[in-house]
């Protein structure tokens, strides 16, 4: 096995030497990065395609597109980002001017999941680069072919003392964790995100945690089904349901239920046809234990539309489940898959008594005209991100903030929000030297009252 603390100790000598300072060291670095990822846009797309059937499109749309729009605005806008940030003084320092560097945090570790192997593991790595960093990237070891373009890319663009890739599962990822790092930035389950969390409190290293959750997805009688039924079955099945801000369930306004179930199933139908399993759109389950995880779910249970499962090839047809006790296998964690319990509400009490059983999640969706109940919805419930009328379009917004809240996680990134994640905000005030007030200076005597003066005033 490779040494990873000889690695990690290159990678600090590298950064100690003030080699990845220069923002324009940084910017030739994205820009190496960015020539690479073009080149081997093509290896991407079969390494995902021979991963879990990823269909072209949603690689494109969600991996590569993603990798290069990111890689763009930091090329960009990096020598902006990075530049101290005057702020505005306190008058209790006068004379002074006052500002904000960004510094990077050092030898800094990614561990990313196999969901969207390529763009969760690139999107963080481009914003600890511009930030300054080494990094050591641990890709997922579910997804090896995408891990291996990776791996590839990242040797031709990088010296292993900057960046480097180590391969491996719980072992290798267990060792990583055991060492001193600056910064950790995981994506994946709260069960790991917990084990992570203890490993980086052993040396209060900082942390950002991407993590998941059950996330609720509102619809009342005042929208227009055919509509709304397109943009959840396009965002619960991407990917085929394996996309940790798709919808998990359906709150559904109970007057609606019959037809919104009708136009669920006809809008899955003209999507994917009547025969998902042949269409080139549909991605498969990653591994036969999500595989058999998520078909345990579809036991005893009333299955409205699809439920067929293949397990050889790893296939699980785009599922509805009628109204599903609140108790049941399906309801109790995050599906992480394409099966979708559909459970009908009268009011918000129902509403409230569902989702505040689960942790804080990652995303909340509400469909809704009504203006009261949308702003209720999104005052009442805690959750990461989302939105209203539609679902998982929050996460193509490099200007929104993307990350969780509570067990969904820590921290967030995305465009100049990962620059600042990867970087520590260092605060410094510039005295002027042409002017000293006494005040603040011993013997204290007599100054009391002129200090409350100034601390009320000023
Ligand atoms: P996972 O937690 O099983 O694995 C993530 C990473 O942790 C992998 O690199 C894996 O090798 C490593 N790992 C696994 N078990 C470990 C252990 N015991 N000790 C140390 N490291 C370990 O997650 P996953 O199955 O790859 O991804 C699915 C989960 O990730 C879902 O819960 C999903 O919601 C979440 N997710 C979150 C986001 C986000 O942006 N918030 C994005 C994608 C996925």
């Amino acid at each position: 096995m490779l040494n990873i603390p000889h690695l990690i100790n290159s990678q600090r000598t590298y950064f100690t030497t003030g080699k990845t300072m220069p923002i324009k060291v940084r910017l030739q670095a994205l820009k190496k990065l960015y020539k690479s990822v073009k080149k081997h846009e093509g290896k991407i797309h079969e390494a995902l395609f021979s991963d879990f059937k990823k269909p072209l499109y949603e690689s494109i749309s969600s991996e590569t597109g993603i990798v290069v729009r990111e890689l763009q605005l930091a090329i960009k806008q990096l020598e902006f980002w990075a530049r101290p940030k005057k702020v505005k003084g306190s008058l209790l320092n006068f004379p002074a001017r006052d500002y904000i560097y960004y510094e990077p945090y050092g030898t800094t570790l990614i561990i990313a999941p196999w969901n969207y192997p390529y763009q969760l593991a690139l999107t963080p790595l481009i914003g600890a680069i511009a930030a300054g960093n080494t990094v050591v990237l641990k890709p997922s070891e579910l997804t090896s072919a995408t891990s291996q373009v990776l791996e590839m890319i990242i040797q031709e663009v990088f010296s292993s003392e900057h960046v480097a890739v180590v391969q491996g599962a719980i072992p290798e990822t267990t060792e990583l964790l055991s060492q001193r790092w600056d910064y950790i930035f995981f994506t994946g389950s709260v069960f790991v995100g917990k084990i992570v969390a203890q490993a980086a409190a052993k040396h209060l290293t900082p942390t950002t945690l991407e993590l998941g959750g059950k996330n609720p997805c509102v619809v009342d009688a005042s929208v227009n089904v055919s509509l709304v039924t397109k943009r959840i079955v396009w965002g619960k099945f991407l990917n085929a349901g394996q996309t940790c801000i798709a919808p998990d369930y359906i709150l559904i306004e109970s007057s609606i239920k019959t037809s919104f179930l009708q136009a669920l199933e006809k809008e899955i139908k003209r999507a994917y046809s009547s025969d998902v399993e042949a269409s080139p759109d549909f991605a498969r389950i990653i591994n036969e234990k999500n595989f058999d995880r998520l078909a345990k779910m579809l036991e005893g249970e009333s299955i409205s539309f699809g439920g067929q499962t293949d397990r050889d090839q790893l296939y699980i047809a785009p599922t509805i489940i009628d109204n599903p006790s609140i108790d049941s296998l399906v309801m109790a964690d995050e599906i992480f898959g394409p099966i979708l319990p559909v459970i009908s509400y009268t009011s918000k009490a129902d509403i409230e008594r569902i989702i505040d059983r689960y942790e804080k999640p990652l995303s909340g969706y509400i469909f809704s005209r009504k203006r009261a109940f949308t702003n209720w919805f999104l005052e009442r419930f805690s959750f990461g991100g989302g939105a209203v009328n539609d679902t998982v379009i929050q996460f193509v917004n490099e200007a929104l903030p993307f990350g969780g809240v509570g067990h969904s996680g820590v921290g967030s990134y995305h465009g100049k929000h990962t620059f600042l994640t990867f970087s520590h905000a260092k605060a410094i005030v510039k005295k002027g030297n042409w002017l000293d007030i006494p005040i603040r200076y011993a013997p204290y005597k007599g100054k009391n009252k002129l200090l409350r003066f100034v601390l009320k005033w000023l």
